[in-house]
C-alpha cells in the first residue's frame, strides 16, 4: 500500500457527500442548514444527529458521536483510516495518485487509534461524569455551551486512575498508551495518566487525525497548561492547533491570525473567524513557520500585549519573515486577550483591531520610540541592535529592502552600513574609537592564541546570566542567535530557556531536558558557587562579543594557516587579502576597544 498524499485527503473529505452518504443509514431532513436524523450509534430515537455540510462534520447532541466522512466510515464499517479515504475518494470519483512510499500499514497506527480512543473517553467525561461538575461550571463561566464544547471534541481527564482502568477495558495495550504520551511512568516504576484534573484541547495533524492534548489545569497547581509529550505522532514544535481545520479559510483568504492560547482560537472560531491557530504552548518554531508558509503570505500576530506576549510577538514574527511570510502585528487593548474581547464583541470588535495592525518592523520601532530609544547616540546604537534581527530575518527581497530604507531614515545610519550589519551578524555598528562608548576599559578577549574552550565558557557564562536573572532571557531572545551556541547540549538548555522563561528550572522545565541537559544546567547554576560573582551586564556583553566573534575567529585562523602553508598566490592574493580585512573590520566593531588599542600602537591617535 502507498501513502495518499495530504493534499488528496483534503479534497476526498472536502469534495464528500456526506449527507448522501450517511443517508443512506439515517433518514435526514433539513433543519435549517443542517441535516438530522435519529443517532444511529446511541439508536435514538429523535432527531438529535446532525450533519452539518458546511463544516463535513457530523454530531450526535446525545451521545457525542462526531467526526467526518473518514471516521464514519471507520466506525460504520469497521475499515481502517486508509481504506476509508480510498472508499470516500472512490464515492467523490477522485483518483488517488499512488505515489511510491513506505509498503504495508502505517505503524504509527495503534497510536493514532489509542488518541482516539482516548479523545473520545474523555469527552464523555467531560459531558456525563458526575465528577466533571467543575469543568463544566468552568466553560460555563467562560461561555462555552456544553453542545459547542462537544462537538468539537473538548474533553475532560479526571484526577485519579480511572483512566487507566477504562483504557485496559476498551482494550488498549499499556505499552501502546506509554509511547502516545498518554501515561507516564514515574521513577518508581509506577504508571499513571498523564494528564489529571485538566480540561483537555485535542490536537490534530494535517488530516485531521487527534496526535495529543493540550490540557490546562482546574485546580491549583503547576503547570497550568500542559501537553501530551513528544511521541511519533506528536511534535508540539512542527503541528499547530487547529491548523486541520484552518487551512482552507486560511488558503482562501491568503493569510493566517496567529494567537496565543487553546481558548483564543476556540473563540475565534466560534464567532466566525475560521483562519486562526497558535502554536502548542511554546514560541513560534521554525519548522511552525515553514508549515504557515505552505498555505499563506502573510500572518496577523495576535498575542498579548503583556512582556510575555511581545516577547512571544517578534521571536515569532522573525522567525515568520525568515520563512519569507509578511508579518502583521495586531495590538489588543490593555488587559484584553482575543477570548475576552470577542466574547464581549463578537468578531465586529475583533475587526477593527486586526484592520489596524501594522508590520512587524513599524511596531518594533514604535515601541522603542515610545521608550526614547531614538534619543541620543548610545540608546540609538542599542535601539539598532534591536532592530538588526528582524532586517536579518527578512527572507523577502523587498521586505528586506523596505526595512533598510525604513530604518535608515529613522537613525539616519546609512543603508550601505545597515546592509553590511545585517549581513555580518555584527552587533554593534562600529563606534568612533573618541567617542565614550558603554563597553570601554572591558576585559577583552583577546583575538590571538585564545584559550580553547573560551568560547564554551562563553555560552556557559550567558547561560549562567539568564538563570541568574530572567529578565536577561528576552534580551538574549533578540539579540542572540540560537546559532552561536556551537554546544549542542548548551544549544538544547538555550533554547529551553527562551521557550519557557517563566518556567526555567519548574519540575516541568526539567522534565523535558535531556539527562545530559540536566547535568549541564545544574553546573552552570553552579558557576558562581566557583567562580564567583561577576557583573551581569558585563558578564552579558562580554559572552555575546565572544560568541560573535567565535565564527569570524575561526576564519581568521583558515586564512592565517593558509599563509602558513604558503598556498598564497599570485591569483587569489587580492582576495584574501580583502577577505582578511573585512574581518578584522568586522571583529573591530565587536571589539571597539581593540580597534583603538591597535591604532595607539601605531600612533594613528593622539594617547592623551
Ligand atoms: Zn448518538
Amino acid at each position: 500500500m502507498s501513502m495518499i498524499p495530504e493534499e488528496t485527503v483534503d479534497q476526498v473529505r472536502e469534495s464528500a457527500d456526506l449527507v448522501g452518504l450517511i443517508g443512506e443509514a439515517v433518514e435526514l431532513k433539513r433543519t435549517g442548514s443542517d441535516y438530522r436524523g435519529p443517532c444511529p450509534f446511541h439508536g435514538g430515537t429523535h432527531r438529535n444527529f446532525a450533519v452539518i455540510p458546511k463544516k463535513n462534520r457530523y454530531y450526535c447532541f446525545v451521545c457525542h458521536a462526531s467526526g467526518d466522512v473518514f471516521s464514519w466510515l471507520m466506525k460504520r464499517f469497521g475499515m481502517d483510516y486508509p481504506t476509508a479515504v480510498r472508499e470516500a475518494a472512490r464515492r467523490a470519483g477522485i483518483v488517488i495518485p499512488e505515489t511510491p512510499g513506505r509498503s504495508g500499514p502505517d505503524p504509527r497506527e495503534p497510536l493514532f487509534e489509542a488518541v482516539a480512543v482516548a479523545q473520545d473517553w474523555f469527552t464523555r467525561q467531560l459531558l456525563e461524569s458526575p465528577e466533571a461538575a467543575d469543568p463544566r461550571a468552568y466553560l460555563e463561566g467562560r461561555e462555552i455551551t456544553l453542545d459547542t464544547a462537544g462537538e468539537h471534541g473538548l474533553g475532560y481527564a479526571p484526577p485519579g486512575r480511572g483512566f487507566l482502568t477504562a483504557m485496559k477495558e476498551l482494550g488498549l495495550d499499556d505499552k501502546v498508551l506509554l509511547e502516545a504520551g498518554l501515561t507516564a511512568q514515574r521513577e518508581d516504576g509506577k504508571v499513571v495518566p498523564r494528564f489529571r484534573a485538566r480540561l483537555l484541547f485535542p490536537i490534530h495533524d494535517l488530516r485531521g487525525r487527534a496526535v495529543g492534548f493540550g490540557g490546562r489545569l482546574l485546580v491549583p497547581g503547576e503547570p497550568k497548561y500542559l501537553n501530551s509529550p513528544e511521541s511519533p505522532i506528536f511534535h508540539k514544535g512542527k503541528q499547530l492547533y487547529n491548523l486541520h481545520q484552518a487551512k482552507t479559510a486560511i488558503r482562501k483568504e491568503e493569510s493566517v491570525i496567529l494567537v496565543e492560547g487553546y481558548f483564543d482560537v476556540f473563540r475565534l472560531v466560534l464567532a466566525g473567524v475560521e483562519h486562526v491557530v497558535a502554536p502548542l504552548g511554546t514560541a513560534l518554531t521554525g519548522d511552525q513557520a515553514g508549515l504557515l508558509r505552505r498555505f499563506a503570505r502573510t500572518a496577523t500576530l495576535l498575542y498579548d500585549s503583556d512582556q510575555a506576549g511581545l516577547r512571544a510577538t517578534f521571536r515569532g514574527g522573525d522567525e515568520l519573515l525568515r520563512h519569507g511570510v509578511r508579518v502583521r502585528v495586531a495590538t489588543m487593548p490593555e488587559g484584553e486577550d482575543p477570548d475576552t474581547l470577542v466574547r464581549k464583541g463578537g468578531a465586529a470588535a475583533l475587526q477593527p483591531i486586526l484592520e489596524d495592525g501594522i508590520d512587524l518592523l513599524e511596531r518594533k520601532i514604535q515601541l522603542l520610540e515610545r521608550k526614547g530609544w531614538f534619543e541620543g547616540v548610545e540608546h540609538q546604537r542599542e535601539a539598532l541592535d534591536r532592530l538588526l534581527p528582524t532586517i536579518r530575518a527578512a527572507a523577502d527581497p523587498i521586505t528586506r529592502d523596505l526595512y533598510l530604507k525604513t530604518v535608515s531614515e529613522r537613525t539616519g545610519v546609512s543603508r550601505e552600513v545597515l546592509r553590511e550589519q545585517a549581513a555580518a551578524r555584527a552587533a554593534a555598528p562600529p563606534a568612533p574609537p573618541d567617542a565614550p562608548t558603554p563597553s570601554r576599559g572591558r576585559p577583552v578577549a583577546p583575538v590571538r592564541r585564545r584559550r580553547p574552550g573560551l568560547e564554551v565558557a562563553a555560552e556557559r557564562l550567558l547561560l549562567w546570566v539568564m538563570l541568574r536573572d530572567r529578565s536577561w532571557i528576552p534580551k538574549a531572545a533578540t539579540e542572540v542567535p540560537v546559532e552561536w551556541f556551537e554546544t549542542p547540549v548548551l544549544r538544547e538548555l538555550y533554547e529551553a530557556m527562551l521557550r519557557s522563561p517563566e518556567n526555567v528550572q519548574s519540575a516541568i522545565f526539567l522534565e523535558h531536558l535531556s539527562p545530559l541537559a540536566q547535568k549541564a544546567l545544574a553546573r552552570v547554576d553552579g558557576y558562581e558557587a566557583k567562580y564567583g560573582s561577576p557583573d551581569l551586564d558585563r558578564a552579558f556583553v562580554d559572552a555575546c562579543r565572544s560568541l560573535e566573534a567565535r565564527p569570524l575567529r575561526k576564519k581568521l585562523d583558515e586564512i592565517k594557516a593558509l599563509r602558513d602553508g604558503r598556498s598564497i598566490t599570485a591569483e587569489n592574493f587580492d582576495t584574501i587579502v580583502q577577505e582578511e580585512r573585512e574581518i578584522r573590520n568586522k571583529l573591530s566593531a565587536i571589539f571597539p576597544e581593540e580597534l583603538l588599542k591597535r591604532k595607539l600602537r601605531r600612533g594613528d591617535v593622539d594617547a592623551r
